[in-house]
């Protein structure tokens, strides 16, 4: 079973509407460039909501190869929840893809796996593919080993999704974003491997085969290769390095 690669860009709470517009600018001619076809690799950037009408705008009228998601989305439909932006907003913006679960949310904004799994089902109720990440902490490494806790978070997470839901998961280890301290090719392919085996064994072989994991965490064109030759990683979910058009452009350009 093929799975197209992915490789998505989490810009974080980093760059305002007209720096977005500037990087997509430079992104769009490196993958004009890419030797890969649009068919080979799949790419995608993920902005902040401020963001995301300029972004799709650029997108649509220079009909650039560049998918789009959001950063996180409300797990409610609509109603009196200030400050939050529900998923049909973000599907009326074109946004086929939304991170949810992110460490930095879980950690910052106390978002349980409860929370994960009804965001999840929001988005795909919306037409939104949501991008699940999980991942330990270093304490959690210490104490449960690499796959027990982003096994559980991703059992959780998709609990209540609709069978043959489209959704992407994204192996984050806690201890690797932003740190430089990228986890070795073979752990995350250890780590991909059992989340696939989690969705073996709780959507069935099609889901196992079809849906897409990616590695997540201090990824740069230096080590992009590398995860990619893994035969259960399926691409990157990338955060400081997506914001650099450089850097980026190299990312997206990865010979395995
Ligand atoms: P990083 O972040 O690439 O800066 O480590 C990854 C992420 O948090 O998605």
């Amino acid at each position: 079973m093929s799975r197209t690669p992915f490789i998505a860009g989490n810009w974080k709470m980093n760059l305002d509407h007209l720096q977005a517009i500037a990087l997509v600018q430079k992104v769009a001619w490196a993958l004009k460039d890419a030797r890969h076809d649009a068919s080979e690799v799949e790419v995608a950037v993920f902005p902040p909501f401020t963001d995301l009408r300029s972004v799709q705008t650029l997108i649509s009228a220079d009909k650039i190869p560049l998918g789009l998601g959001a950063q996180d989305v409300s797990p409610h439909e609509s109603g009196a929840y200030t400050g939050d932006v529900s998923a049909r907003f973000l599907a009326k913006l074109d946004a086929q893809y939304v991170i949810v679960g992110h460490s930095e949310r879980r950690a910052g904004h106390g978002e349980t796996d409860e929370v994960v799994s009804a965001k999840s089902v929001a988005a795909q109720a919306a037409g939104i593919v949501p991008v699940i990440c999980v991942g330990e902490t270093a304490e959690d490494l210490e104490e449960h080993g690499a796959a027990a806790i982003p096994a559980a978070q991703l059992r959780a997470a998709i609990a209540d999704l609709p069978d043959g839901a489209e959704f992407v998961v994204a192996y984050e280890p806690v201890w690797a974003i932003g740190t430089g301290n990228a986890a070795t090719p073979e752990q995350a392919q250890e780590v991909c491997r059992a989340l696939r085996d989690v969705l073996r064994e709780a959507c069935g072989d099609d889901t196992a085969d079809a849906t897409r994991v990616l590695y997540g965490g201090s990824v740069s064109s230096q080590n992009v290769a590398a995860y990619m030759r893994q035969a259960d990683v399926d691409g990157a979910l990338v955060g400081g390095a997506s914001i650099k058009a450089d850097e980026f452009s190299r990312i997206v350009q990865f010979k395995k």
